[in-house]
């Protein structure tokens, strides 16, 4: 194998020579405690920049066993070894040429603390992967310049990040022990017949619509209401206190700009774990808890959505609905439809970003509009019977209608950011105020009907290429020439997932064989990367992937506007 000296020889040589030169250092490089990896060389100074690996025996660099040994630790250490390897990168990485040369960077997660393909444990080794913009002046290699972060600010960049000698073994347990105490306590949640978590003390409030950091100034610190307290023990934490939100039917009232919002987002963000510091550690939900938004103009295809919306205008059926262009009601319940048929227990809905005809239908409405002409059964004569009859919670942010008390098991009012159970309030107000309005759904549902996706219909071709699928931030994923839009996906927390997710209908374009169900398809490719790691989507070693769940996938792959799917075929 090249050693370092080799490569730092082989780069002076290459010095004026015209870009191409490089694809020459392709393979691998041994180091002092690390060897390189030269997995895929940029075409030129403009283009993506080169991706590159290093792999460190674990012995070398010197961690202690239980940062890495259980599976929950390993993902929060493999966390901050990626932080860390990016703030290092930061330091060293500077204009050297034309272009991106000089770029040094990794694709670490935010807040939330995902398994990413940035640093990964294999085969008893660190696995750090980056990208480098080789350096140029035009399209002259700039030998010189490329030895110097390749052999000299590289090796810099590992002792400081990934090795023991270089970070603070503290901060190492800190992470590992923060991300074992949130898994922990989210396994805990169904013994404890709850679906969500908030720990005393959590910092809900983020610092702007746009900026996931914590809310510093002013934040007001979560206090659980006593008749919600519940206790859990974790190894890390010990004794912790918190409130606790019993599976069921579940409303968040109070008045405008009192923190309902903020509560709900933090609970939808509560399927992952976050990083020390963030406020909201110890904020955990049931990990199929489902965002569901109304969504217009989103397709839908073949989803059963009688459950919500019968007798459409014109006979059309929808209990094999498909369309182009949905409205505001149609969206929700086929949100609704596809997070059941995805295995969601847990739905999360806000009235901000709900459609009102789709919530409510109220008594003077029943009265002017008959139950004949409305196709709608709204989601208040059904949220009861997803509890009772399929055993789906739902956490519902409703200031605006009192309605919802007659459905409800627990409620909960923010009042200045804090929280209030009023159940018995709302229960005492739903007996002497009594509804006027009838219940439109007194038939009940049946589960979704399993749809099986048809391969033939995901055609990633685009141009002259056989395969062209990408990812643009965490809105959107390009697949072949259509644009899937996931804006209001909202669970999409890193823009690693939804390359991962791109990669991931490939896989499913493959598996789909006529006969496996979209449900089956997600088991199947869940257990695949459950054991083989995030590279199992990929040919190459990519560096840049992050986890993604179920939900977020199948959510792509309902809105991909050439599905197509079939039902199962009666007696097989
Ligand atoms: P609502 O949904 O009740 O109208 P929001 O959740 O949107 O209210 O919150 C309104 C504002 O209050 C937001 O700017 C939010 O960041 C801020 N906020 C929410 N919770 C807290 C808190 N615990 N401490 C300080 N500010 C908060
Ligand atoms: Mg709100």
């Amino acid at each position: 194998m090249k050693t370092a000296d080799d490569l730092g020889r082989e780069l002076h040589r290459l010095d004026g020579k015209p870009y191409p030169a490089y694809k020459d250092l392709s393979g691998n490089v041994r180091f002092e405690d690390f060897v390189l990896f030269i997995d895929h060389v940029q075409g030129d100074p403009f283009a993506a920049p080169s991706r590159l690996r290093l792999r460190i025996p674990l012995e070398r660099a010197g961690f202690p066993k239980r940062c890495w040994e259980d599976r929950s630790r390993r993902k929060g250490f493999c966390s901050l070894l990626a932080h860390a390897f990016s703030n290092a990168c930061r330091v060293k990485s500077k204009a050297r040429g034309s272009g991106r040369s000089g770029q040094i960077f990794n694709d670490a997660p935010g807040q939330e603390v995902l398994s990413t393909s940035a640093v990964q444990i294999t085969d008893g080794e660190i696995d750090a992967r980056f990208f480098v913009g080789l350096p140029a002046a035009g399209r002259r290699i700039l030998g010189g310049e490329a030895a110097g972060i390749l052999c000299v600010d590289l090796p810099q960049i590992a002792r400081e990040s990934l090795f023991a000698a270089g970070l603070d073994e503290k901060e190492a347990d800190r992470w590992a022990d923060t991300a074992q105490d949130a898994d922990i306590l989210r396994q805990k949640l169904a013994d404890l017949g709850l679906a969500a978590f908030v720990a005393d003390g959590a910092v809900l409030p983020r610092k702007s619509g746009v900026d996931q950091h914590p809310l510093r100034r002013g934040a007001v610190p979560f206090r659980s209401p006593e008749g919600l307290r519940v206790e859990v023990n974790l190894p890390n934490s010990g004794r912790v206190t918190g409130m606790g939100i019993p599976r069921g039917v579940t409303l968040i009232v109070g008045g405008g700009f009192h923190g309902k919002s903020t509560l709900l987002q933090a609970l939808e963000r509560g399927v992952y774990n976050h990083r020390p510091g963030d406020g909201r550690e110890l904020v955990v939900s049931d990990p199929t808890a489902v965002k569901i938004r109304a969504e217009d103009g989103r397709a839908i295809t073949g989803v059963d959505i009688s459950p919500f919306i019968g007798h459409l205008p014109q006979g059309v059926d929808t209990r094999f609905f498909s369309t182009g262009n949905a409205s505001g009601s149609t969206s929700q319940a086929a949100n609704i439809l596809e997070a059941l048929e995805a295995g969601s227990t847990l739905l999360l809905v806000d009235e901000d970003t709900s459609a009102t005809n789709f919530m409510i239908r109220d008594h003077r409405m029943q009265k002017l509009i008959s139950k004949e002409k409305e196709p709608i059964t709204p989601f208040i004569d059904r949220v009861r019977q997803l509890w009772q009859c399929h055993g789906v919670s739902t956490i519902l942010v409703m200031g605006g209608s009192g309605d919802y008390f007659e459905t409800a098991d627990t409620v909960i009012a923010m009042e200045d950011y804090l929280p209030r159970e009023v159940t018995e309030e709302a229960r005492r107000i739903a007996e002497r105020y009594r509804l006027e309005r009838k219940s439109e759904g007194n038939s009940g549902f049946n589960p979704p009907t399993a749809r099986i996706p048809l391969g033939s219909s995901l055609d990633p071709r685009k141009g002259r290429r056989e395969e062209s699928v990408k990812a643009r931030g965490i809105k959107t994923v390009h697949f072949g020439t259509e644009e899937i839009e996931l804006d209001a996906v909202e669970q999409v927390v890193h823009p690693g997932q939804l390359r991962a997710v791109g990669a991931a209908l490939l896989s499913i374009k493959t598996l789909a064989d006529g006969r496996l169900t979209l449900s089956e398809l997600l088991d199947t490719l869940g257990r695949e990367i459950d054991s083989r790691g995030l590279d199992f989507l990929t040919d190459r070693p990519m560096p840049d992937l992050a986890e993604f769940r179920r939900f977020e996938l199948a959510a792509a792959l309902n809105r991909l506007r050439t599905l197509a799917v079939q039902f199962p075929r009666k007696g097989i």
